[in-house]
């Protein structure tokens, strides 16, 4: 489980023992104590940490100051071919120079591996995928990507296997969600009006379990995020505006799955930081990789300084 370290979490430095009998009750003159309210920083180690990286991470932390939230280091490792043991270093090293100081998660790699790896928690989201098959809400797809792809120029957003009755045991087979064609999703904003929108128009029929691959199959991201939000309590989400579709997505399934407290949850969507040449930013190597920003001698402030002027955009325009 994610949900760790809430009773046992150590007292902040320099706070007086409050004279209680009971070590795990709070003391009221812990500053921590009145963080009622949840959030994660949760990068992806398929590559190294980047400007738009920093910038999200810095928006969470703004915001988790103002909104008196707990911060959990997630790092979603699900993709576990992709990660690599510098990538997950690199997270170690970008949050201490960035000044971000996590109230929970792991402290450095081997605690990560050890107690929060993503790949620990597998079953529990096949769990929530074999809910989701029992209730009918599945179908299997045997499209390859390139199928996938040419589907959009048809004026078809779904394939045909969505109309047929597959064995969801069968090699080669993808689940996927079947969206009603009309999916009105609520999402809840931490600035301004909850927004309405459909889920279908967005993403019909997103992928829920990969194919078999040597025995094994994946459950996917939608999935794996949904689960750990819901067991970390989390109560609001700092994201790129990339992740919408995403964000919609998993409050849909947070409602077929029965799980209230998500559908509460609020989000902020901010906008990506463009390269030069108007593309988003790739976990790169290059000049704008943290890791080169370090060792070149950046000024982290100037990244606050950045990730201030994007968070009053957003607020500007609520
Ligand atoms: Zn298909």
């Amino acid at each position: 489980m994610v949900r760790k370290g809430l009773a046992g979490s150590s007292p902040a430095p320099g706070t007086r023992s409050s004279g209680r009998s009971d070590p795990a009750a709070p003391r009221l003159e812990d500053p921590q104590v009145h963080l009622t309210g949840r959030t994660r920083i949760a990068p992806t180690p398929s590559g190294f940490l980047h400007l738009g990286n920093a910038v999200n991470f810095l928006i969470t932390e703004r915001l988790a100051q103002r909104q008196g939230a707990r911060i959990l280091l997630r790092i979603d490792d699900l993709d576990a071919e992709r990660v690599r043991a510098e990538y997950v270093e690199d997270v170690f090293e970008a949050l201490p120079w960035l000044g971000i100081q996590p109230h929970e998660g792991p402290r450095n790699g081997k605690e990560f591996q050890e107690q929060w790896s993503q790949q620990l928690r597998l079953s529990r989201y096949h769990q929530l995928a074999a809910t989701l098959r029992s209730q009918g809400h599945l179908y299997g797809c045997v499209c390859s990507r390139r199928e996938r792809i040419l589907l959009q120029g048809t004026g078809r957003s779904t394939c045909t296997c969505r109309d047929q009755t597959r064995d969801l045991d069968a090699p080669d087979v993808t689940w996927r969600l079947r969206v009603p064609e009309r999916c009105p999703v609520k999402v809840r904003s931490l600035f301004g009006a909850d927004v309405v929108t459909d889920l279908f128009e967005l993403m019909p029929d997103p992928v829920l379990r990969q194919r078999t691959v040597d025995g094994v199959a994946r459950p996917a991201y939608q999935l794996a995020s949904l689960a750990d939000d819901v067991d970390h309590g989390t109560t609001f989400i700092v994201r790129g505006e990339d992740l919408w579709p995403s964000t919609v997505c998993q409050v849909h399934l947070a409602g077929l799955l029965s799980l209230p407290d998500f559908q509460h949850v609020r989000f902020v969507h901010h906008p990506l930081l463009l390269d030069d040449d108007g593309n988003k930013l790739s976990k790169s190597e290059g000049a704008l990789a943290l890791r080169a920003m370090r060792e070149r001698g950046t000024d982290p402030a100037e990244l606050r300084s950045m990730a201030d002027a994007v968070l009053a955009r957003i607020e500007g325009r609520t």
